[in-house]
Parts: structure tokens; C-alpha cells; sequence
């Protein structure tokens, strides 16, 4: 991947592209998040569970957030509420505050190459774009929003919170159909016997 040997790509947003695959737009807008949301709440990357992530979409930022908050799926710090929306609320558990960013308004490309820039967003918009161009536009677009301030693309605001329960740590059983282990909360009762989940909902429901 040529942007990985690219200098103006700074070297942690390397390893979002890494993690993720490819550069996008969706990469910067989670990585632009995080790094805000560490700079004024001052946090380092999440190795426990001291910073928890609220994604309000379940798009790439949200590859972004693993990486550079480490509020990720397998620790139980990152929580999906997909709405849809360009917005994230970060916690901090030591401090008991949290800022949520949103998204503000339509995207407006504002960098150098300008004319290059309208020529291949009517290419992709037309659907007539080659996978050359949509990967130039995204990159295009990735540098533009990296380089804009932070404000002209995300409202912050302090925003009260309940502050989530820590990551539910249950024994395992085994279910009493498949015998498999399965986290004992997650058992479901069926006449009397405890199913996992895939077992309970393939078994006839009781009357
Ligand atoms: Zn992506
Ligand atoms: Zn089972």
C-alpha cells in the first residue's frame, strides 16, 4: 500500500490503515475523534477498561477508536449504538467526564488540489469512477479532512453519561444440549434444562 510509505501520513494513522485495510474518509473521522478526545481529557490508550467509547454508527471509524483509544470489542469498552450518525461519545472513568463529537455539516473539500478533486466527484457520483479514481477521491478527501481543524469538522460538547457497567466476567457451563461452553448468564431455560442461545432458539419453544 503506496499511502503507508506516504510521510504525511503520520505513523499511529499507519496502523489504523493497517488494522483496517485501506484508507477512507470513516478512518479519519474516528482517528481525528480519538485524538481529540485524548487530548482534553488527557488519556493514553485504553489498556484496561479506563476509557470507554460510545459509536453512534458501526462504520470504519470505529477501526480507528480500537487503535489509537483501545476502546475495543474484546475488552467490553467500546459500545455500538448504531444510529447512523457521524457522532462518538468518549468516557473517562477516572476523571467521571465525557465529550461527545459530532459530525457538524455536509463535507467541503478545502485542500490544493481542488480542480482534481471536483473532476473525480463527479466521476464517482456519476458511478462512472475506475477503482484508480474513487481510491484517488478517498485519498483526496482522507488528507483534506486530516488536515482541517479539528472544530471545523466536529462540535465537542461535555455530556452527561451513566457510566457503563464494567465488562460482564461470568463462569461457564456447559449447555445441556450441545455441550458446549457457554458464559453461565447466557444460558437460556428451556423446560428446565439450560440451552445456549443457538440451541434454544432451534428447540420447539414449551407451551
Ligand atoms: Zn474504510
Ligand atoms: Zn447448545
Amino acid at each position: 500500500m503506496d499511502v503507508l510509505n506516504n510521510t504525511e501520513v503520520p505513523e499511529d494513522l499507519k496502523e489504523c490503515i493497517r488494522f483496517h485495510g485501506h484508507l477512507c474518509p470513516g478512518i479519519i473521522y474516528g482517528y481525528r475523534v480519538s485524538k481529540e478526545a485524548m487530548r482534553i481529557l488527557k488519556l493514553n490508550r485504553s489498556g484496561d477498561e479506563e476509557v470507554v467509547a460510545v459509536c453512534e454508527n458501526d462504520s470504519c471509524s470505529v477501526d480507528a477508536l480500537q487503535i489509537v483509544l483501545g476502546t475495543t470489542s474484546g475488552k467490553g469498552n467500546l459500545i455500538i449504538k448504531n444510529y447512523g450518525k457521524n457522532a462518538y461519545t468518549v468516557i473517562s472513568r477516572n476523571q467521571n467526564k465525557a465529550y461527545r463529537f459530532s459530525r457538524k455539516s455536509f463535507y467541503r473539500y478545502l485542500g490544493k488540489e481542488k480542480e482534481e478533486f471536483d473532476v473525480l466527484e463527479q466521476a464517482v457520483a456519476s458511478g462512472m469512477a475506475t477503482k484508480e479514481q474513487k481510491k484517488r477521491q478517498k485519498f483526496l478527501k482522507s488528507m483534506d479532512l486530516l488536515a482541517k481543524p479539528f472544530i471545523d469538522i466536529f462540535e465537542t460538547k461535555e455530556t452527561a453519561f451513566v457510566m457503563p457497567e464494567y465488562a460482564e466476567i461470568a463462569s461457564s457451563k456447559a449447555c445441556e444440549k450441545c455441550g458446549e461452553m457457554t458464559m453461565a448468564t447466557k444460558l437460556e431455560n428451556f423446560n428446565g434444562k439450560e440451552f445456549c442461545v443457538p440451541c434454544f432458539e432451534t428447540s420447539n419453544k414449551p407451551e
